[in-house]
């Protein structure tokens, strides 16, 4: 449970905000292999030319959408990347299916679009934003120490 109430820019948010106009290496960005496990119903799994290992469910990508209209809600709201949206408490509760795409292809050589199946299609996962939200415990870890060193 979390409280959604006043929000202020956080220290980590201003760090994280630093990080990510930082340039990534090539080589960070460069996937090897791209697994989509449609049938599982689990995420996106992608192993990077620099050995790295990276992970996402299907639920934390579709939250991250990075359309301009999925950032803006988020911005509005006060949502990082694949933060689950606060449930609205005065509406009947709906049964929600966990969300999944219907189908995913590459774009090019840097991205990856999913149809989802809730008709949502417009978000292109670009490799270089995949990496830099990796959800992995290493890269959480040092998002955290970056946030906690001031400069
Ligand atoms: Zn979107
Ligand atoms: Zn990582």
């Amino acid at each position: 449970m979390s409280h959604e109430g006043i929000r202020v820019a956080t220290k980590q948010e201003q760090a994280n905000q630093e990080a990510r106009n930082q340039p990534l290496a090539k080589i960070a960005v460069t996937p090897e292999k791209v697994r989509v496990l449609m049938t599982e119903g689990k995420g996106l799994e992608i192993d990077w030319a620099d050995g790295h290992k990276s992970a996402w469910s299907f639920a934390w990508l579709r939250e991250a959408c990075p359309c301009a209209t999925c950032v803006d809600e988020r911005a509005q709201q006060g949502r990082e990347p694949g933060q689950p949206r606060p449930k609205p408490a005065a509406l009947l509760p709906m049964y929600a299916p966990p969300p999944k795409p219907a189908s995913a292809h590459a774009v090019g050589r840097y991205a990856i679009q999913f149809n989802w199946a809730d008709g949502h299609s417009g978000g292109i996962y670009s490799w270089e934003y995949l990496r830099r939200v990796c959800q992995c415990q290493e890269c959480r870890f040092s998002r955290d120490e970056a946030a906690g060193t001031p400069n």
